[in-house]
């Protein structure tokens, strides 16, 4: 049986792109910031997908007066939203294995 919400435009079978993570900052960095049911359908996925990103990405906690996209430190080169000028690293080279073992061994 197929699942009642499964319209063509839901993608969030799909991995994220790089594309689709600056576009989702890119939303919440805008002032008001749209309800998320409205950044969901705008990326074409589910409220529960973009919540998960957005908490990965800690696009939720980072609104703030310094915050603003900068570019990745690391080699991915990502534009991502920085809460201030020492942060400097996206959450997914933070999140990455070699990133987490830097910090085991410092
Ligand atoms: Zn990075």
């Amino acid at each position: 049986m197929l699942a009642p919400d499964r319209s063509p435009h839901i993608n969030d079978s799909a991995p994220w792109t790089d594309a689709d993570h600056e576009r989702l900052t890119e939303l919440y960095m805008m002032s008001p910031r749209p309800p998320i049911e409205q950044i969901a359908g705008i990326l074409g996925r589910r409220v529960g997908a973009i919540q998960s990103q957005a908490s990965r990405l800690s696009l939720a906690s980072s609104a703030g007066p310094q915050a603003k996209m900068r570019k990745c430190m690391r080699a991915c080169g990502r534009t991502f939203l920085s809460v201030n000028y020492g942060h400097r690293i996206c959450g997914m080279c933070k999140s990455s294995a070699e990133f987490q073992n830097l910090l085991r061994c410092a």
